[in-house]
């Protein structure tokens, strides 16, 4: 008896989670899918793409959907205000034009979003060092290579992981008063030799100025190295990190959890350096973006 009442349960049940179901999609399906909303339409090269879905009626569907742009997944994460959103950084080397957002949910394309990459006029920056300083940039000795390419690594490897929550609050601060000599994604030369963009901003002080944490977040790199000299670098969760190079001494070390404004170490002209500046730069998703994109996204 408990048998044939089981066998007749089951299909019963199938049935009902068939029709469950089908009510569920002709639902989603009747409902128009989430639109983006974007930050702007035209981001410059360098730049920061914020992109905001509203969920009002669809929030069970979150962990479904990401966004993907140039063959990258980017997921949703909700922020204090309930909303989903997503940061992109806009690479300095993706070229001026039109571009699209898709929001993905499985494996499906269900809506897309357009917006311009324009150009940031990137300036040139010139600089001329002695053979000492430059073979710190284009080694001649292997062990001088081996020990670049073992501190890349290191640099590489603290920006693996991020803490999967914002620690971040606000507006990014500058972390240090000074005067701008290389701006972002400049065009850098040395000694007349093509080298790269320049990755962040270069601000000027005097030796020993104090160095503050733009924002809240933890400490995932604190080392002496050869290119970046003294460098401290902030995780501050989602994947946002700052960097701070050329120090004098360092205040802080790996694990520690920092405050904006904190002063983290002073103002140096360690590694391959002209004289006491300060190299800030930000990541978001492992891209360098415009560090003042952050003073005034938020
Ligand atoms: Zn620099």
């Amino acid at each position: 008896m408990k048998k044939t009442l089981f066998s007749l349960k089951r299909p019963m049940l199938i049935l009902f989670f068939l029709i469950a179901s089908s009510l569920l999609n002709q639902r989603l399906s009747a409902i128009a899918p989430p639109e983006m909303e974007l930050n702007t339409g035209h981001v410059k090269q360098g730049g920061l793409l914020i992109v905001q879905i509203n969920l009002e009626d669809l929030p069970f569907i979150a962990e479904q959907l990401t966004i993907s742009f140039n063959d990258r997944h980017y997921p949703l994460r909700r922020n204090e205000s309930g909303q989903y959103q997503t940061m992109i950084g806009i690479s300095y080397w993706l070229k001026p034009g039109n571009q699209h957002l898709s929001l993905i949910q499985g494996e499906k394309i269900i809506n897309t979003a357009q917006f311009e990459i324009i150009a940031g006029n990137f300036k040139n920056s010139y600089l001329y060092v002695e053979a000492s300083l430059e073979k710190i940039i284009r080694p001649r000795d292997p062990q001088t290579e081996k020990r670049k390419k073992h501190e890349s690594a290191l640099i590489k490897k603290a920006r693996g992981k991020s803490v999967p929550e914002k620690l971040w609050a606000d507006n990014f601060s500058w972390p240090l008063a000074g005067k701008i000599t290389t701006g972002f994604g400049a065009t850098r030369y040395v000694n007349d030799q093509l080298q790269s963009r320049h990755s962040g901003i270069d601000i000027a002080a005097p030796t020993g100025t104090e160095i503050t944490a733009s924002n809240h977040g933890v400490v995932v790199l604190a080392a002496d190295l050869l290119v970046t000299g003294k460098t401290i670098i902030i995780d501050h969760g989602y994947e946002v990190f700052s960097s701070y190079s050329h120090l004098n001494s360092l205040n802080v070390a790996v694990g520690d959890k920092i405050q904006k404004g904190q002063i983290i170490g002073r103002c140096g002209s360690t590694g391959f350096s002209t004289g006491p500046h300060l190299h800030w730069t930000i990541t978001v998703g492992g891209v360098y973006v415009n560090p003042t994109d952050l003073i005034s996204s938020f």
